[in-house]
């Protein structure tokens, strides 16, 4: 995929100079200590000894610097363009709808991530938060996608983050919260076949996005190719196979392989958001 030297989105916020986990912890309960070691010997300008050069000032600071290698500062400029391109065509998409499109955030994390959804690790793989219009990703996911599921290649990351963006597309046209809603009323296996709708169309809406990045010229031979492999390593029931040895239909909620990267090519060859009704079919027809 051409990216390089393109606009990228002001929306991303890199996490990833954040050390996670215990490290986070350990900052913090210094900090506390500092600060109360500072309360009760009052004007704390000594602090400074306590901790070697420079120690008295991780006071109040809760996180600690790591530095990004080469490679993962280039994935997070890669990730911040195609976040930029989903941008330039959702917002033109809603215009053309006589709509605005409020443009989500992405938010690039390491090992773990709170939300306004809750307290997320990277083992959930990238996700969409609603109530704050977010899309989390953890980049070492697309590592995983190459060496796990046989998914590599650059344009796996157009394909996973413009399917993200696909869920916030659904937010802002109230989809999401009819579903929700639907889902209180519908048993376990019906509150999955909504899912597995929701999911489809955002594998839908990223086709329509590489329909776009084709139309620019931006899309590499082989591109398509990667996203296809991508979504169907990605599918229930092959993950189902990998995990267990057997499918389980019932309990999908992202849709087969064959569904998943037939929807986003159908997306792909209309390049119409508008085609990509997942939720008037039958179920068995999807
Ligand atoms: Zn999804």
């Amino acid at each position: 995929m051409q990216w390089k030297g393109r606009r990228q989105s002001t929306n991303v916020e890199d996490r990833r100079r954040m050390a996670g986990g215990t490290m986070v912890a350990g900052g913090g309960i210094l900090a506390i200590i500092v600060t109360i070691i500072g309360l009760l010997i009052g004007g704390g300008g000594d602090l400074g000894s306590l901790f070697g050069p420079g120690g008295g000032a991780v006071a109040g600071q809760t996180q600690t610097e790591v530095s990004l290698t080469p490679h993962q500062k280039e994935m997070g400029e890669f990730a911040s363009v195609i976040f930029a391109d989903t941008e330039d065509f959702w917002n033109e998409q809603f215009k053309e709808s006589g709509l605005t499109y409020e443009e989500p955030r992405l938010v690039l994390f390491t090992g773990s991530v709170s939300t306004a959804s809750g307290y997320a690790t990277s083992a959930t793989g990238p996700f969409y938060s609603p109530p704050d219009k977010t899309v989390y990703i953890d980049l070492t996911f697309f590592d995983e996608m190459a060496r796990k599921y046989g998914a590599p290649g650059d344009f796996v990351y157009a394909y996973v983050i413009s399917h993200e963006v696909g869920h916030h597309v659904q937010n802002l046209l109230g989809t999401l919260s009819q579903v929700t809603a639907m889902q209180r009323q519908a048993s376990k296996t019906q509150g999955n076949e909504l899912m597995v709708r929701l999911e489809l169309q955002a594998d839908f809406f990223a086709g329509v996005f590489a329909h776009h990045e084709h139309a620019q010229g931006y899309l590499d031979v082989g591109d398509i190719d990667e996203a296809l492999v991508a979504a169907s390593a990605i599918g229930d029931d092959r993950l189902q196979m990998q995990a267990q040895g057997y499918v389980v239909p019932d309990s999908f909620t992202h849709g087969t392989s064959e569904q998943r990267s037939r929807w986003f090519k159908l997306g792909y060859t209309t390049g119409d958001p508008s085609k990509g009704d997942t939720f008037t079919p039958a179920y068995n027809s999807l």
